[in-house]
């Protein structure tokens, strides 16, 4: 179980936007969980994200993919995962034998932050105070989808849980265990493969992440 902050205990200055934990619901479920996040201002992000982009899939799903933050695409529709790089997501998904629709896919932080750049927005990273006052919606995802694994999709992700130190590139495709939260696994985010410089080593970085998936799906199999 994650542990949830005892509500009575915390308070925020009056004028200022609560923090994301005064906002769950006492009793919370998903749809009340997606609503309440909608509403988030805890950090300056509402600003330039158009909409909360909550988690979305199985209520009772065995794994929860963490992404980083939601992208352009996903800005705009609402919807994690939905833009070139969850094409990519469904794409290995798909080659590892998982079905998107029995799992539940989220991202550590819920707003697009970005920058102008001509007339595209530019992704940009979260600071580590964006990722922790958006942590308490993950957290509340996690207590109540209840997964058995957890995959964490790129640094963002693996460092929100498993702490700064933590390197993707030295533990991906490993099960990690960790006190008060399931088993996790981190990889690499979709959109580094498709950011590889050419077809070649695209190639070779989506065979690698399909072959952490399919680990994915043997440790299902077998718990
Ligand atoms: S990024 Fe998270 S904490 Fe920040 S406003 Fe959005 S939902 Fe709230």
């Amino acid at each position: 179980m994650v542990e949830q902050p005892d509500l009575d205990l915390v308070s925020h200055p009056v004028g200022q936007p609560a923090p994301a934990q005064e906002l769950i619901p006492e009793q919370p479920t998903l749809p009340g969980l997606r609503d309440a996040a909608a509403g988030c201002q805890a950090c300056d992000l509402y600003k330039t994200g158009t909409q909360t982009v909550f988690g979305e899939g199985a209520q009772h799903a065995s794994v929860m993919f963490v992404g980083e933050q939601p992208g352009d695409r996903e800005d705009i529709e609402g919807k994690p995962f939905v833009g070139p790089a969850g094409r990519l997501l469904d794409e290995a998904l798909e080659a590892a034998g998982i079905d998107r629709k029995r799992v539940y896919i989220t991202n550590a932080v819920k707003h697009f932050k970005w920058k102008p750049q001509g007339k595209r927005r530019l992704h940009q990273k979260p600071n580590a105070a964006e990722i922790s006052a958006c942590r308490p919606w993950l957290d509340a995802e996690i207590a109540l989808i209840k997964p058995r694994i957890l995959v964490l999709l790129g640094a963002t992700a693996a460092q929100a849980l498993l702490g700064r130190d933590f390197r993707v590139s030295l533990q991906r495709g490993q099960f990690i265990e960790r006190p008060g939260l399931p088993l996790m696994m981190a990889t690499v985010h979709p959109s580094s493969i498709l950011r590889a410089p050419d077809d070649e080593s695209r190639e070779i970085e989506m065979q690698a992440f399909v072959q952490d998936l399919k680990r994915l799906a043997q440790r299902i199999k077998g718990s």
